[in-house]
């Protein structure tokens, strides 16, 4: 019998991502920089629409420190960023020397509660302080409530940095996510929708925004024939070998988008009988999701079996799953700072999985992952 890893979310090359690797040996662009990162750019930019400029960065945590630097964040300031999420949306308000604010998820969306980050914000107000951004996610690739969220940063005239680091390729009411913040994010980890085996990018609308990030991501050289520095740089540039394979994977997203969004749907049907089991889903048609990983909540009570014995019953097949996200404000790093919620992350932490959601999972893997539910549940 097949027994070989089923991974959450694998890399899944298209074919062409080689050619643009080997154009860039062939053509000696082996830097940070070259006709690949050029080109990488221009296709997010079309896919995004050309209305935005894109700059190519090392990765997403990058393109979040350096968008916090652009939003004019500085040691002391207080930044609000989702609770529910990947820590390195919050690492680079840390690096900054800058205090995160926690915000509890709503239950739609499993993203920034659009009531607690008002409470949060009036309360922030009422000590004295104005937090100079707001970081919401679009976890595991589902949109934010992005009109609610905008509404409030709009009331109190704070700037969005919107983490779209698991969302390249969702939609809310038909415009792309990465297109909501002030500035966005994305990412091209191994793991991700797509990858550049490591990448990310930051997102404007403004030319000059882009100009001043590549400058910043290039250690801030002034333009002059030495090398002359006003400001702190950072070297955070994609390199051209990395954004070859970026070339070859935009070709194929919206492909890969289908074959999550299929994979999600295998786990609908699978479920569908088991009432102790709920698939999170969107909540009406205005989102639409990638469905980078498709997760799960178990009603312990009914299973009389915890979300645990279910990942080491899948662990046992050689089938990975993983924990969802540990909220921010519960981790030892992070504990320290404010929190305003009522406790919704916890409990989708304690009794949720990220089921194997990859675009290249074949019938026997599904098959395998089908048997290992029914054995599980029945
Ligand atoms: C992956 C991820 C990031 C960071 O991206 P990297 O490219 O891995 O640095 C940020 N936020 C979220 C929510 C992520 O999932």
């Amino acid at each position: 019998m097949n027994n070989s890893k089923i991974w959450l979310s694998s890399p899944h090359m298209g074919g062409n991502e080689k050619n643009f690797v080997k154009e860039a040996f062939d053509t000696n662009w082996v830097a940070p920089l070259g006709p690949n990162v050029t080109g990488f750019e221009q296709d997010l930019e079309n896919y995004l629409g050309q209305e935005h400029y894109v700059a190519a960065l090392s990765s997403g945590t990058a393109a979040i420190h350096l968008g916090l630097v652009l939003l004019g964040v500085t040691a002391g300031d207080e930044v609000i960023c989702q609770s529910f999420t990947f820590s390195a949306s919050a690492n680079p308000i840390v690096y900054l020397g800058a205090s995160p604010i926690f915000i509890d998820s709503e239950t739609e969306t499993w993203n920034m509660c659009p009531i607690a980050l008002e409470e949060a914000i009036i309360d922030r107000l009422k000590k004295g302080k104005k937090p100079k951004a707001i970081i919401p996610v679009h976890l595991y690739g589902m949109p934010f409530k992005v009109d609610e969220i905008r509404k409030i940063a709009d009331k109190y005239e704070i700037p969005i940095l919107e983490d779209s680091a698991e969302a390249l390729g969702s939609t809310y009411k038909g415009k792309k996510c990465g297109t909501f913040g002030d500035i966005g994010v994305l990412s091209f980890n191994g793991n991700k929708i797509i990858t550049t085996s490591g990448g990310g990018a930051l997102v404007t609308l403004s030319k000059g925004v882009k100009e001043k990030t590549v400058y910043l991501a290039t250690q801030a050289r002034d333009n002059e024939p030495h090398y002359q520095h006003s400001e702190i740089g950072y070297n955070y540039r994609l390199s051209n070998i990395c954004a070859g394979i970026g070339r070859g994977q935009m070709e194929i997203l919206e492909h890969h988008v289908s074959l999550r969004r299929s994979m999600h749907q295998f786990y609908l049907d699978i479920f569908n009988t088991i009432d102790s089991v709920t698939v999170f889903d969107e909540p009406n048609s205005n989102y639409f999701s990638n469905h980078w990983l498709t997760c799960i909540i178990i009603d312990s009570k009914v299973l009389g079996k915890t979300i645990e014995q279910f990942r080491v019953a899948l662990e046992m097949e050689n089938i990975e799953s993983r924990p969802l996200w540990m909220p921010m404000h519960l981790q030892p790093v992070f504990e320290k700072y404010p929190y305003y919620g009522s406790n919704v992350a916890n409990l989708l932490f304690q009794n949720g999985l990220c089921l194997p959601s990859g675009s290249n999972l074949t019938e026997s893997d599904k098959q395998r992952i089908t048997d290992a539910v029914h054995r599980f549940f029945k």
